[in-house]
């Protein structure tokens, strides 16, 4: 039998496995009232505002999109004191990901990333068949050291997961110009974002800055699906010089963003009662966990974002697939070469009261 064979990059990629949905959930284990806490959503629900404006704009949406998504980048260049010309917008902080390893990967480039990082970097890496060089992290924090080091004649980008998902830990301002002094002009720095405005850290760096200065291969990535609460919209950003943009502009989807995210976005970003809001009731909900997991024995990892790394052990899967059946889904993290942990976001109170429960139980059960 003869078989359309796919592409061969395809051959090294570790499929994405995403949060189960709450329906999948629902339907697998018969349960009616599911708590997600694997996708660091947020669980104030969407910005009240974006939410508003899509109310306007969702007659409208028998028309195409804007495709260069002018006011929404105007919008996001005004609120970061860049250009327009600086700015990328893209299906998810994702499509961004996407858009920028199409652009720029050839067969056999080297792109490096975090040991214990962002799996969307590897996935892209592998269908471009470039070569993706893993530097294990020190103490659950990205080593900047050790990706300076890993850097050869054959490196294209270097992913600077910042805070890094799924350890929540930050690279510091003095690392990251350290980093920079040393990383060469022709290598492409991007520092995914993800998580910026969950950091009120007065060592997280200003990586804006490289870019207002001229800087070519620098790109700063963010997403509205975090602190906005708009991660079933899809909509994500870079910011870098507009010649380091200009190859993702020949890649991209003509209609990649589609209309309601573009309103929605602009209207998100003057939500910033909202994004107080989110910021304050997260530093709750963490510091409740952290109580939480030190009256269980649990070791955590200190966290500058919206989700917590806890160390359950050997179980961890075990323990995860038990707190399924209790109506509870968080992230195992055997994919990011963390089989003993788990990563769970930080909910509403009443979610990360359920979460502790059955975690108690479930810790019970297996040990
Ligand atoms: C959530 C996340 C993204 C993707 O965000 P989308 O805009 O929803 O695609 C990118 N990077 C990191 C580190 C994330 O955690």
């Amino acid at each position: 039998m003869s078989e359309i064979r796919p592409q061969r990059g395809l051959d090294d990629i570790r499929p994405y496995v995403p949060g189960k949905p709450i329906e999948e959930v629902q339907r697998e284990y018969g349960l009616q009232d599911v708590v997600k806490l694997a996708s660091n959503e947020n669980p104030l629900g969407p910005s009240p505002k974006a939410l508003a404006a899509l109310e306007k704009t969702l007659r409208e949406v028998h028309l195409y999109p804007d495709g260069q998504g002018y006011y929404l980048r105007q919008a996001i260049a005004d609120h970061l004191g860049v250009t327009l010309e600086q700015v990328i917008i893209g299906n998810g902080a994702d499509g961004v990901i996407v858009q920028t390893c199409l652009a720029y990967l050839d067969d056999g480039d080297e792109v490096i990333v975090g040991r214990s990082s962002f799996p969307v970097y590897d996935i892209y890496t592998h269908v471009m068949r470039a070569q993706l060089v893993k530097v294990p992290l020190k103490e659950y924090r990205l080593d900047l050291e050790g990706m300076a080091e890993a850097i050869t004649e054959r490196t294209k980008i270097v992913f600077v997961c910042n805070p890094n998902n799924p350890t929540g830990t930050i690279v510091t301002q003095g690392e990251v110009e350290s980093f920079m002094a040393e990383v060469p002009e022709h290598i492409l720095v991007i520092f995914d974002e993800a998580y910026y405005e969950f950091v009120d850290s007065p060592e997280y760096p200003d990586t804006l800055r490289y870019v207002r200065e001229g800087r070519r291969n620098v790109m700063v990535m963010r997403t509205f699906s975090k602190i906005y609460g708009l991660a079933g919209l899809r909509l994500g950003y870079a910011v870098a010089h507009s010649d380091t943009l200009a190859p993702l502009w020949r890649v991209k989807e003509p209609f990649a963003v589609n209309r309601l995210a573009q309103i929605a976005g602009i209207a998100a970003l003057e939500d910033e009662e909202f994004v107080r809001r989110s910021v304050e009731a997260n530093r709750e909900g963490r510091r409740y966990l952290y109580r939480q997991f030190e009256r269980l024995g649990l070791f955590y990892v200190e966290s500058h974002t919206n989700f917590v790394l806890v160390r359950i052990g050997p179980e961890a899967r075990e323990v995860a697939e038990r707190l399924l059946r209790r109506g509870v889904i968080v992230r195992p993290c055997t994919g990011y070469d963390l089989p003993e942990f788990l990563r769970i976001t930080v909910g509403s109170p009443d979610q990360n009261a359920r979460l502790i429960d059955a975690l108690e139980e479930a810790l019970a059960e297996v040990r």
